[in-house]
């Protein structure tokens, strides 16, 4: 019945886990209040859901409850940080620094601030996908009022030493915000022993639903201030109006919990598929990683393929695997990857890459058969390529 291809793409989302969806469920039936409604009952179960997940969350990444704000993803996370502290700090200073490999959710926000007289600085990368750090510290004005880098990569996965940047800024008294949307519950990110100021977060790619997120929001040593974006009934201390989408929230909850109470064995497991797969494909020549060999997560693997055409191999991966050349939001594009031409890929090479997103459910038999798969796909387009 089921021949649906492998799923291998778990850096643009991950399956719901069944764990998941039983906790989320009774608070679209029974729980159905409104967690702001503080006269009754039905408000006051909906409010239990709500204060769990917040706590879970914050436990998660050794904050207060108080310093999470909920907002629909990463991208919103993104928006409120990065816009939020522009308009809160513009009189101090109007200088950014971000990164190059960043997510679109964070380089649009930045590029929407230059356009209202902001300056930014994009930093470049090393050939495997870290930053420089006395590059970073040559950034710094005296009117940088905020520095953003990614956790994890979401093409290359490549990890940032964030320790490293976080003393960095503290030293210099500019926040530090971190795009952790692949990084959350799958390495330790504890935002006081980092210095992390500011952290987007979202459940969908850590087998939670899609459409909840978080910002984590320091509130001492320093206190972050922060624009609102959204305005209304001045919900999440008035940094964050709406109603609370309780169901999501238990289910973000949830699947926090699960992920980091298995996160070192889930690693260790898949760090061997990664393995795996990339010691089955090194029979072929040509075949490049993208970023760090060991700096990344568990369950990336990019690789960058020659002498064959990018859209020819994805189209002969595609009967048997799903996954894609980058990033979900911009494989429609034709333009190759802006991350992997950060790393100095050639346009030939960047624009032949795969990015396979192992997660939770796949297995060693699923893994073999991928790898077959791209070892006859790449050889057949290599040999039509022949003259
Ligand atoms: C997926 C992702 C986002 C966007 O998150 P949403 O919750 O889908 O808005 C932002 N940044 C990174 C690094 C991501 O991987």
């Amino acid at each position: 019945m089921s021949s649906k291809p492998i799923y291998l793409d778990c850096q643009a989302t991950t399956p719901l886990d069944e764990r998941v969806l039983q906790a989320m469920l009774p608070y679209f039936r029974e729980y159905f209040g409104n967690p702001a409604s503080s006269s009754h009952q039905y408000g006051w179960e909906a409010e239990a859901g709500v204060k769990q997940g917040r706590q879970l969350l914050a436990e998660a990444i050794n904050a207060e409850p108080e310093e999470i704000v909920f907002t629909s993803g990463a991208t919103e996370a993104n928006n409120l940080a990065i816009k939020g502290v522009a308009e809160a700090l513009f009189q101090k200073g109007r200088h950014l620094i971000t990164v190059q490999t960043e997510h679109n959710a964070v380089l649009d926000p930045c590029q929407y601030l230059e356009s209202l007289g902001f300056e930014v600085t994009y930093l470049p990368v090393n050939p495997d996908g870290t930053i420089d750090l006395a590059e970073l510290e040559r950034a710094f004005r005296p009117d940088t009022i905020l520095v953003s880098v990614m956790a994890a990569n979401n093409e290359i996965g490549v990890l940032q030493p964030l320790q490293e940047i976080g003393a960095i800024c503290k030293e210099r008294g500019v926040f530090f915000h971190t795009d952790a949307a692949q990084a959350i519950a799958k390495i330790t990110l504890d935002v006081r022993e980092l210095n992390i100021d500011l952290m987007s977060l979202t459940a969908h790619k850590i087998y939670g639903p899609k459409g909840i997120g978080a910002l984590y929001v320091r509130r001492r040593n320093p206190r972050v201030r922060l624009a609102a974006q959204l305005h209304g009934g001045g919900h999440e201390r008035g940094m964050r109006s709406g109603t609370l989408y309780t169901p999501q929230i238990v289910g973000f909850g949830k699947a926090v919990e699960l992920a980091l109470s298995e996160m070192e064995a889930e690693a260790k497991r898949l760090i061997g598929l990664r393995e795996r797969l990339r010691s089955q494909l090194s029979v072929l020549e040509e075949i490049y990683i993208n970023g760090h060999p060991q700096q990344r997560l568990p369950g990336n693997l990019n690789i960058s393929v020659g002498g064959v055409d990018g859209a020819a191999l994805l189209l002969g991966l595609q009967p048997v695997v799903a996954l894609s050349s980058g990033a979900a939001c911009s494989s429609a594009k034709a333009a190759p990857s802006h991350v992997l031409k950060a790393l100095g890929r050639s346009e030939k090479l960047a624009s032949a890459s795969v990015r396979f997103g192992i997660g939770r459910f796949n297995t060693e038999e699923e893994i073999d058969k991928v790898a077959a798969q791209a070892i006859a796909t790449i050889q057949s387009l290599r040999g039509s390529f022949k003259f």
